[in-house]
């Protein structure tokens, strides 16, 4: 069963990998900034309440996200494996992940944190013209990474489950690296 926790700061490239992977797997994407800009964009009251930090860069608060991720990784399709994208962002969202994983009786196969240099990221982000990717916008998803996300490398890291990716390469050698890296999944055979 692969369940993967993809890592990394804004602009990545964590989604690209995490998509295709996905897909080669037959596993569902979950990508917890996918879901919120849908709620955003189809006005639902998640989407409402998450507009306003999503816009200026800030972190949704864990009350609506937790519910969220919830409901998601009990789902049906999701019961064939996962890659979690976006999620957990906080030391607070992975311990509540935790919690949740040993109550559906599931576990994560690995943590894979894509590492990129700051200065790549911004002008990648700079280049991608998504409506909070503007300059302020995205220095402040930066420092917000920075503050609260990278915290769970050291977490995961301390219990021997995270994998490092070269986030600065290509997205063909990323993709090479990632699947000699993670076992083979049985359905991809
Ligand atoms: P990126 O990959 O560029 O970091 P995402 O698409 O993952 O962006 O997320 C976009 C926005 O959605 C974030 O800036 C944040 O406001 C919100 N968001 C996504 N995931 C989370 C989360 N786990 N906790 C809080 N906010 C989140």
């Amino acid at each position: 069963m692969t369940r993967l926790i993809f890592l990394g700061a804004p602009g990545a490239g964590k989604g690209t990998q995490a998509q295709a992977l996905a897909q080669e797997y037959g596993i569902p994407h979950i990508s917890t900034g996918d879901i919120l800009r849908g709620a955003v964009a189809s006005k639902t009251e998640l989407g409402l309440k998450a507009k306003s930090y999503m816009d200026a860069g800030e972190l949704v608060p864990d009350q609506l996200m937790l519910d969220l991720v919830r409901d998601r990784l009990s789902a049906e399709d999701a019961k064939v494996g996962w890659i979690l994208d976006g999620f957990p962002r906080t030391v607070g969202q992975a311990r509540f992940l935790d919690t949740l994983l040993n109550e559906i009786h599931q576990s994560c196969s690995h943590v894979v944190n894509f590492d990129v240099p700051d200065e790549a990221l911004v002008a990648r982000l700079l280049g991608r013209g998504r409506v909070d990717d503007t300059d302020a916008v995205i220095r402040n998803r930066l420092e917000v990474y920075h503050q609260q996300t990278a915290p769970l490398i050291d977490f995961y890291s301390n219990r021997g489950q995270l994998v490092l990716i070269d986030g600065s390469q290509s997205i063909e050698a990323i993709s090479a690296t990632l699947r000699q890296t993670l076992q083979p999944h049985p359905r991809a055979k």
